[in-house]
């Protein structure tokens, strides 16, 4: 999403608390509770090695997160798959895994928390279940911390959360002297999905919509819906930069595929593009002007990108 999962002081602790107890419990090394969004996993906390980010290709917690079940890898020198890994071959030489995947109270799947080990080890039922439970304590943090700042359908921010942290990213980026934008997009027609289709077909657009959009971004622009099928996007940028990158966000839902009771659909969108003035230090301003051109782009035939004049 837009912007990866932002992680505050007393997340990270809590966090930092789980894979203490993951290290101590089962007498590893090596300890980590990830989130895993797209192809890529990010650390919340790990403990004994020093990444922050993997490409998901590259990690054990692939075989968990793809399997869907716990993962053991008693001696990873003798398995199959991670035989001739780069982190079992060469230093720090991981021996062993377990990893379990967290799942929100809806079964979701978030990320996973592991024990790892540089010495090939056994890993009884009872581990395995104690490892179960601290994987639902770790996603309950998640969910209480972090989700609760999300739209519960797309994943992205909610227009509070939005709205706290584009002021956070106003005065960093004025610090820096330079420009922060916005980007507002509304379903063009999006009425007629839900008549035709149902509600729930309506739903799927808007997830998939966002997913596209989120892959098109950077992961520190800010997405946030701001009511129904109107979002807003947030990003360190002139409002001539944030347009092309809003003409990009238009091919991309363009480019989607949906089947709604076997009948192909697909669906633009319009988009308002407007800067933060200097001086002003929240988005305040900036979502005004960029709807006032929202509002020009849908009058204007929709499917298209207006920058505010403003
Ligand atoms: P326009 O091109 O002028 O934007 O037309 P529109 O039909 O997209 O605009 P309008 O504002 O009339 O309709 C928005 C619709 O979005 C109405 C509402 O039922 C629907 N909607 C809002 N939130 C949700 C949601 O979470 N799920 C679904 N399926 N529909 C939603
Ligand atoms: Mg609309
Ligand atoms: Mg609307």
């Amino acid at each position: 999403m837009l912007q990866s999962f932002g992680t505050d002081r007393s997340t990270k602790e809590a966090f930092d608390r789980l894979t203490s107890l993951v290290k101590d419990i089962f007498n590893v090394d090596v300890a980590a509770v990830s989130l895993i969004e797209g192809n890529r996993q990010t650390f919340k906390s790990i403990q004994g090695l020093d990444l922050t980010e993997i490409p998901l290709e590259a990690s054990f917690c692939r075989a968990t997160w793809r399997k869907g079940v716990p993962v053991i890898i008693p001696d990873t020198a003798r398995d199959e798959e991670f035989h001739d890994h780069a982190l079992v071959n060469e230093e720090p030489r991981l021996r062993f895994y377990a990893g379990v995947i967290l799942r929100t109270s809806e079964g979701t799947p978030i990320g996973t928390i592991c024990a790892i080990h540089t010495k090939p080890r056994i890993f009884s039922d009872k581990e395995l279940r104690v490892l179960e439970n601290l994987a639902e304590i770790a996603a309950s943090e998640f969910e209480l911390r972090e989700f609760a700042h999300r739209d519960a359908l797309t994943g992205a921010l909610t227009r509070r959360q939005f709205l706290k942290e584009g002021s956070r990213l106003c005065e960093i980026v004025a610090r820096k002297g330079l420009d922060v934008s916005v980007i507002m997009l509304d379903v063009d027609h999006f009425k007629s999905v839900n008549d035709q289709f149902g509600h729930a077909s309506g739903d799927e657009v808007l997830r998939s919509l966002v997913a596209a959009c989120r892959a098109n971004l950077r992961d520190f622009d800010l997405a946030g819906r701001l009511g129904g099928e109107e979002f807003a996007i947030a990003l360190e940028a002139t409002n001539q930069h944030a347009a092309r990158t809003a003409e990009r966000l238009k091919r991309a839902v363009s480019r989607l595929q949906f089947t709604f009771d076997e009948t192909p659909v697909r669906i633009t969108s319009s988009f308002g593009v407007a800067m933060v003035h200097p001086g002003e230090h929240d988005l305040d301003g900036a979502l005004l002007r960029a709807d006032k051109a929202l509002y020009k782009a849908k009058a204007e035939g929709r499917d298209r990108v207006v920058i505010s004049d403003l």
